[in-house]
């Protein structure tokens, strides 16, 4: 089989009825973009940057950031490269940040709530992936968007950083596209809110999953709930998708679900564009797209959308997986 899906590595991630998407990867650092070449991937659509902050002494200078995220854009030649701004806290420690220890990490201080309280980190990371935006196709993410106004801020602080290189005569894709994590319930509740300020979403499932069934990630006695199978969970992603799609932006997934055997056709079926997952799942990915065609998975989310359960739905879905 292995060898049957490296022909698929210059092939087009396309259905039956030729509808495109995009496979794309996740990423650490810039080496990691090396993988997704190798395995095809139409670009990447999760630049996890926290690992570059990560197991040193000090936050990375905006050079040294602007090094690594120009590097990755290089290497992608042209395909698209999402970068997330920093996720700190939750389960991801940055020592030097000097948070506070908290009693539930993964709803406390992090992510996108510590860099609109922190301008000079912010700022910082924005002038570096501004100034990589110059190398490549590059594009903004802010994780762990919970509020419109959070969505705001963060908007502002692009400006910000966009006027400050301005001044410098520092170049930069004016027309850089920003969008968001859809990954806290509250994201997803007011998706076609947030809709009108974001230029594209991507749904982290991995987090959307664990606040929706409000069951740590991390803790191996909450399997059976930590399943993003759960029709509550399944619903938050359709609407999310609907409300991205109804505002005619990009809708894509960097959660583990997104190259979920399983998932893949329900998720197409309901209408996400762009799949971003391990470089090592891109091949498999885009060979079950191209054997899917949209035109029968309207009676798929239908039917699934149906079931009171995860493990019916798990079920249904591997039942239709086998007859592929
Ligand atoms: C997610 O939450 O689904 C996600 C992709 O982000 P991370 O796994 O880095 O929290
Ligand atoms: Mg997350």
């Amino acid at each position: 089989e292995a060898e049957a899906l490296k022909k698929l590595i210059t092939a087009e991630s396309m259905t039956i009825d030729g509808i495109a998407v995009e496979i794309s990867g996740n990423i650490a650092n810039p080496k990691d973009a090396v993988h997704v070449m190798e395995n095809g991937g139409d670009g990447v659509g999760l630049f996890r940057s926290e690992f570059l902050f990560m197991d040193r002494e000090t936050a990375p200078t905006e050079n040294e950031q602007f090094e690594a995220y120009k590097r990755a854009a290089e290497i992608l030649k042209g395909k698209p490269l999402i970068v997330r701004t920093l996720d700190a806290g939750g389960d991801k420690h940055v020592p030097y940040l000097n948070i506070a220890s908290e009693m539930n990490p993964f709803l406390g201080y992090r992510a996108i709530r510590i860099c609109l309280d922190r301008d000079d980190l912010f700022q910082t990371q924005l002038r570096a992936i501004l100034r990589a935006s110059h190398y490549g196709f590059v594009k903004i993410m802010f994780p762990m968007i919970a509020t419109y106004d959070e969505l705001r801020s963060a908007k502002e602080a692009v400006q910000k950083a966009k006027e400050t290189l301005k001044k410098l005569n520092q170049p930069y894709d004016e027309a850089i596209q920003v969008g968001i994590m859809v990954e806290v319930p509250s994201a997803a509740a007011i998706a076609d809110i947030l809709a009108t300020e974001a230029d594209f979403m991507s749904i982290g499932t991995n987090d959307l999953t664990q606040y929706v069934m409000a069951a740590d990630r991390m803790n191996e006695l909450l399997g059976n709930l930590n399943n993003t199978f759960h029709p509550a969970v399944l619903r938050m992603i359709y609407q999310t998708i609907k409300a991205c799609k109804n505002a005619g932006k990009m809708v894509g997934m960097c959660g583990e679900a997104a190259g979920d055997k399983l998932l893949i056709p329900l998720l197409l079926g309901m209408g996400l564009e762009e799949f971003s997952m391990s470089p090592t799942k891109i091949l498999k990915s885009r060979e079950i797209i191209r054997r899917l065609d949209t035109r029968a998975l309207g009676t798929l989310v239908d039917t699934v959308m149906a079931l009171k359960t995860a493990d019916e739905i798990k079920a249904y879905l591997e039942t239709f997986s086998r007859r592929l």
